[in-house]
């Protein structure tokens, strides 16, 4: 087959199927109210959860920053892109996080493919959530380790493959804090305890719990008492701290070792300086308003009770992330357009994103949306639903 038709009979197939995706464009700043393909919309799809993203004081330290070390940091952090900025920020996050030490990646998916493929080599075996992010699944898979996904959150499964996984050198049990597509959280507590009793390292990935849970802003492992139980916390600046990049936390000797290890640390130049003065900024409002933190996870409650009370099948969320159930896929993209033509922004989330069948809308509230913001979208969703005739 020639790659022109290759191409063209991958694209249609998608097409044929409702699951095609093309890309939409964003004019002026992120928030809770956005221009999206020229349309005034509320926006319910991001991960920008505090508002932080477009904060007057961030872009501020942003500005200092780019004044005094400028834009580009010139090149990898071994070699001369190690910045002030850059150094700060792992302080920052350390002491934050209380643990010994720090390494900030350049993306959340870099610091997952880096820390897994480092680590873990064909000795090893991995055992991962059937719902980690696809970071998670393509870090192990470059790994070469043995790779174990156990179904979701299923305690007793993951207890089997531990027992029956002799003679590997290390075992590592990886898994998301707060699921991306479900807004569900992992059960830590036991796979502490299942860690423990078999001798395994733990990975958390805090993408969406950073900044959002715990009563410090510190994460899942914070809420549920676990912290000193994980050995290795990853997160991201990308979400709730409204900036960009990813830290790795964890002892003095794991971050050495990353630092000497991980490919897409070494082999990548540094994030511009700006981004890690406005990361720190931007922690510590984390750590000293939690007000907005209070108010999203009311928006998400008044939500969740909400899509519930109008007969939505939100799953098992417990977050901001707030998944609403509608199977088809062509249903999940007909419902999303009809909101959109009401100026509520949801999208559509479809395979291979989330499994056959199970194609939903992903609702993501934040702290600056207004009362009234809620309650249009809420009051939206029930009429598209009828609109739908859907049961
Ligand atoms: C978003 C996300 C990532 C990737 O982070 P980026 O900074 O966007 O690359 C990793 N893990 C999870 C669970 C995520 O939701």
């Amino acid at each position: 087959m020639n790659e022109a038709i290759f191409l063209k009979t991958f694209l249609s197939k998608l097409q044929d199927q409702k699951l095609h995706r093309t890309l939409k464009g964003v004019s002026g700043a992120q928030g809770a109210h956005i221009v999206f393909e020229g349309r005034k919309v509320v926006n319910f799809c991001s991960n920008n959860y505090l508002g932080l993203a477009n904060d007057v004081r961030l872009v501020k330290v942003a500005k200092k920053s780019l004044k005094g070390e400028g834009l580009g940091s010139g090149a990898a952090r071994l070699i001369c892109g190690n910045m002030n900025s850059h150094v700060q920020l792992e302080k920052k996050i350390a002491t934050f996080k209380n643990v010994e030490s720090c390494l900030v990646f350049s993306t959340g998916y870099m610091a997952n493919v880096g820390i897994l493929s480092a680590l873990c080599d064909r000795e090893d075996i991995i055992f991962s959530d059937k719902l980690n992010h696809a970071s998670i699944i393509d870090g192990i898979l470059l790994s070469r380790a043995k790779f174990k996904r156990y179904p979701h959150k299923d305690m007793n499964a993951l207890e089997e493959m531990l027992k029956e996984s002799l003679g590997y050198r290390k075992r590592l049990i990886v898994t998301d804090s707060v699921f991306s597509m479900d807004g569900d959280i992992a059960p830590l507590k036991e796979i502490v305890n299942l860690a423990k009793k078999y001798e395994a390292m733990v990975m958390i990935d805090e993408a969406h719990s950073f900044g959002v849970l715990g009563s410090q802003g510190r994460g899942l492992a914070e809420e549920l008492g676990v912290e000193e139980d994980i050995d290795i916390h990853m997160g991201t600046l990308s979400k709730a701290v409204g900036s960009f990049g990813a830290y790795c936390c964890g002892s003095k000797a794991l971050i050495d070792f990353l630092i000497n290890k991980a490919r897409s640390f070494i082999y990548t130049t540094a994030m511009p300086p700006s981004i890690a003065a406005a990361s720190i900024q931007a922690i510590e409002m984390i750590k000293r308003e939690p007000k907005r933190r209070e108010k999203l996870l009311e928006n998400a409650t008044r939500m969740r009770d909400g899509l519930q009370a109008a007969g939505f099948d939100t799953l098992n969320s417990v977050t901001p992330i707030i998944p609403v159930l509608l199977k088809e896929a062509s249903t999940a993209v007909a419902f999303s357009q009809k909101l959109f033509e009401r100026g509520i922004l949801v999208q559509a989330i479809r395979p291979p994103t989330v499994p056959e069948n199970t194609a939903r809308l992903r609702v993501t509230v934040m702290a600056t949306h207004s009362k009234q913001d809620i309650e249009k979208a809420l009051q939206l969703f029930s009429e598209v639903k009828e609109e739908l005739c859907l049961t």
